[in-house]
C-alpha cells in the first residue's frame, strides 16, 4: 500500500549546488511535495561530509537509499484504506519502508554516451518511471554501446542537453 502525489523533497548540499535547473521540475511538483532537511544532509553521496570527502569509496558505502518511512504519510495511507475498506478498519502496520524516487531536471532519462570519458554510457534518471521504461532504456543503450543503429532517437536522451543552451522543458511526471 502506498500513497500517491506525496513526497518529501529533503534539502541536501548538492540539491542546493543543482537548484537552478531542478526549479522548473520543482515548481511543477510544489503542490505533491513537503520540503524539509533529513540524515541526507549529513550522511551520503549528497552530504556536506561528501562533498568534502577525498574518500575513494564515499559514493559507494551507500548503496541502498532506504530513508525512514515519515509516520504522518503512514497514518494518512491507513486512514485511506479504513475508510475505503471498513471491512479492513482493524488492521495494523506490521513494516514500512521508504524510498527515494529519482529524477532529472526535465523527468527524462538520460541514455548517453559521456563526452570526453571514452568507453563510459550512462543509462540513468528514471525519474519514477524505471519499472516501465527500464526495458527500453536498456535496449537503448545497449543498442549505443554495440554502435548498431538506434531503434527511437538518442538524441532527446543526451546528457549534453544541460550543458549545450537547450531550454529544459519538463516532461509528463
Ligand atoms: C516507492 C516507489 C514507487 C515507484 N513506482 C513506480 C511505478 O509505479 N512505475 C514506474 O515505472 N517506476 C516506479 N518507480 C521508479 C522505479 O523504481 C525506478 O525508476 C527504477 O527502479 C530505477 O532503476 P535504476 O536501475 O535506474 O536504479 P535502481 O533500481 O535504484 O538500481 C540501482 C542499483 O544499483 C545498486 N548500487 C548502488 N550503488 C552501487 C555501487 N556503488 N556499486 C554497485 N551497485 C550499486 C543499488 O543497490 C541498486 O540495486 C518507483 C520508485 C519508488 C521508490
Amino acid at each position: 500500500m502506498t500513497i500517491s502525489g506525496k513526497a518529501t523533497l529533503e534539502v541536501t548540499p548538492q540539491s542546493l549546488r543543482y537548484a537552478k535547473p531542478f526549479m522548473p521540475m520543482f515548481l511543477k511538483r510544489l503542490r505533491a511535495v513537503q520540503v524539509g532537511v533529513g540524515k541526507s544532509f549529513f550522511v551520503g553521496p549528497e552530504s556536506v561530509s561528501s562533498w568534502w570527502s577525498a574518500k575513494e569509496h564515499r559514493f559507494s558505502d551507500i548503496r541502498v537509499l532506504d530513508p525512514d518511512p515519515d509516520p504522518k504519510f503512514i497514518a494518512a495511507i491507513l486512514a485511506n484504506v479504513r475508510a475505503s475498506f471498513p471491512a479492513l478498519a482493524d488492521i495494523e502496520v506490521d513494516e514500512a519502508w521508504g524510498a527515494y524516487v529519482d529524477s532529472t531536471p526535465d523527468a527524462v532519462p538520460v541514455i548517453s554516451p559521456i563526452e570526453g570519458i571514452g568507453g563510459y554510457y550512462l543509462a540513468a534518471g528514471c525519474s519514477g518511471h524505471g519499472f516501465g521504461v527500464g526495458p527500453g532504456i536498456g535496449f537503448l543503450a545497449a543498442e549505443l554501446i554495440a554502435n548498431d543503429k538506434p531503434s527511437v532517437d538518442p538524441h532527446p536522451y543526451r546528457l549534453s542537453r544541460w550543458s549545450d543552451g537547450t531550454r529544459i522543458e519538463v516532461g509528463a511526471l
